[in-house]
């Protein structure tokens, strides 16, 4: 399994990290959940007092980047979330996080989660999944998220933010949030997380080349 490199790409809250930390156990693999990456240059620009989207500010916060700075207790929530996807936009920031990323999984392989990883990061993955789920369903995830962590949270509003967020993602020019044209798509609307995670090891089998258990 050493040097195999699986992406793991889809929307917000479509339960991709989840399912790509668990491929990482079983398989023996890093995980780097690349989301961090991202909301970590965005918090250190709210910080300074910036605006997230100040691609000066933004692209010496990716630059400066400490492991430090991905352990941070407050990179969840929806400041954190639309910071992250508005530091996301900008190229520099996108071309600064990109040596880190191919290091990440350059000689040991990786299961890497995020929006671009089977696009951009790692074209010649071994196995891209794209992981998806209605909006509604993902909003109801992120809902529960939310309370299970304590944190008031409005339903409409969290869905609302999700759809913004799925928008932005999208409709950025660089590296835009789209299953790459060999990625395998696992809609998990109506799965439970060991009915995802079963498709996606199957999945993942069947792309290897190994029989399934
Ligand atoms: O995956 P997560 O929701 O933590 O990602 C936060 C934001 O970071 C996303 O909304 C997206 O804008 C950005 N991101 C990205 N490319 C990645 C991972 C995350 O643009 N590979």
């Amino acid at each position: 399994m050493n040097g195999t490199v699986i992406a793991v790409d889809g929307p917000a809250a479509a339960g991709k990290g989840t399912l790509a930390r668990r491929l990482a156990a079983t398989l023996g693999l890093p995980y780097l959940d690349t989301g961090l990456l991202y909301r970590a240059v965005g918090r250190r620009v709210l910080d300074d007092g910036a605006d997230p989207r100040d691609a000066t500010q933004a692209e010496t916060a990716a630059r400066s980047l400490t492991p430090d700075d991905l352990q941070r207790s407050d990179l969840r929530g929806p400041m954190a979330d639309m910071a992250a996807s508005a530091v996301a936009a900008i190229p520099a920031v996108r071309a600064a996080l990109l040596d880190f990323q191919r290091a990440f999984g350059r000689d040991r392989g990786a299961v890497l989660d995020g929006r671009d990883i089977g696009t951009v990061v790692f074209p010649e993955a071994a196995v891209k999944l794209f992981v998806t789920a209605s909006v509604q369903e993902r909003a109801r995830r992120r809902f529960l998220e939310l309370r299970g962590r304590g944190v008031a949270a409005d339903a409409a509003q969290v869905e609302a933010e999700i759809r913004d967020r799925d928008a932005q993602d999208a409709n950025r020019p660089v590296a835009p949030l789209k299953p790459a044209a060999d990625a395998l798509t696992l809609d998990t609307t109506a799965l439970d997380a060991e009915a995802a995670f079963a498709a996606a090891l199957a999945m993942v089998r069947g792309r290897l080349g190994n029989a399934p258990d």
